[in-house]
C-alpha cells in the first residue's frame, strides 16, 4: 500500500494539472500492447464508454510494478485514466483485473481468432462508444478462452458477428446482381466485389456455393448463440470466402496480419 501511494504521489507532483481533471473509470479490453521507452507500455484499449483509446502504463515494463504483469492482450479490466480532450495518449493510473483470458494462448486456433478480432476492432473502432462491438469482442474472447476443442470454428462465427456489426454483411438471400431471391435448394456463386451471392445466370463461372452454406454465413453473422455451428466439411470454402470478402471490403489497403494464421488454423 505504501509503495503504490508513493508512486501516485510522485505522479501527481510531476504533473500538477492532473488534479484539474478527475480520472474516468471504464471497462476496457486490451487489444494490443507494446513497450514504450525503457520502462513503460502503451496499450490500445477498446473501452465500453469511450471507444478505442491509447493509454500509457508508466513503469509497466519494470520487473515488479504496480500493474502486476496483467496488461496482456484479451485481458479485461476496469481502466482508470484522465481523459483530457485534444490528447491522443492518456496516462493509465489503475487497471483492476476483471478477466485475464490468458488461456486463449493454449490453442493456436483460438489465439489466431482472438488476434484477428482484436485487429478488426483496432482497425474499425473509433473514439465513439460502440457497446455492441465491445460486448461481441468480450463474448468472443470468453468463448475462445473456455473452448475445450479447437477454437477456430467458434472463432469464425465471432468474426462474422463482428463483420456484421461493422456494417459489412454479405448479401446471401438474393442475387446481388439481379436481385432475385435465392431459394435454399439452389446453389449460387459468390461475387465478392458486388458483396454477396450471385445466381449462376449472372455469374456463369466460379465455385458453386450451396444454400446451406449461404445460411451458415447468415446464421453466424446473426449473432444467435443457438445457431448451429457450421459444417466442418465446408471449411475450405469458408476460409476462402472470408479471406476474399475481407480483402475486398474491409482491408484492401492493408492486409490483416493475423489473417494468414487464422486461415491455416481454420483449414487444419
Ligand atoms: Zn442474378
Amino acid at each position: 500500500v505504501a509503495k503504490s501511494f508513493s508512486i501516485r504521489l510522485r505522479l501527481t507532483l510531476a504533473t500538477p494539472n492532473l488534479l484539474a481533471v478527475p480520472p474516468i473509470s471504464t471497462r476496457a479490453l486490451i487489444l494490443h500492447g507494446f513497450p514504450y521507452g525503457e520502462t513503460s507500455r502503451i496499450l490500445r484499449l477498446l473501452t465500453f464508454d469511450h471507444g478505442l483509446r491509447s493509454v500509457v502504463a508508466k513503469g509497466a515494463q519494470r520487473p515488479r510494478n504496480r500493474f502486476g504483469g496483467i496488461l496482456e492482450p484479451f485481458t479485461e479490466g476496469e481502466a482508470h485514466f484522465n481523459l483530457r480532450e485534444g490528447r491522443e495518449l492518456f496516462t493509465l493510473t489503475e487497471f483492476s483485473l476483471l478477466r485475464s483470458r490468458q488461456a486463449i494462448g493454449r490453442d493456436l486456433g483460438g489465439f489466431a481468432a482472438a488476434s484477428l478480432i482484436a485487429e478488426l476492432a483496432l482497425r474499425f473502432a473509433t473514439e465513439e462508444p460502440f457497446p455492441q462491438l465491445y460486448a461481441a469482442a468480450a463474448t468472443a474472447f470468453d468463448q475462445l478462452c473456455d473452448s475445450t476443442r479447437s477454437a477456430a470454428p467458434s472463432g469464425l462465427r465471432s468474426i462474422w458477428i463482428i463483420i456484421g456489426l461493422l456494417g459489412y454483411l454479405p448479401e446471401m438471400r438474393a442475387c446481388v446482381r439481379c436481385g432475385r431471391d435465392l431459394p435454399p435448394d439452389e446453389s449460387s456463386r459468390f461475387d465478392a466485389e458486388a458483396g454477396g451471392a450471385a445466381c449462376r445466370g449472372c455469374r456463369p463461372t466460379g465455385r458453386l456455393i450451396s444454400g446451406t452454406f449461404r445460411s451458415e454465413i447468415l446464421d453466424m453473422a446473426s449473432g444467435n448463440p443457438n445457431a448451429p455451428l457450421w459444417n466442418p466439411s465446408n471449411r475450405t470454402i469458408h476460409s476462402a470466402l472470408l479471406q476474399t470478402f475481407l480483402a475486398t471490403h474491409l482491408t484492401s489497403d492493408r492486409p490483416l496480419r493475423s489473417l494468414p494464421l487464422f486461415m491455416e488454423q481454420l483449414k487444419s
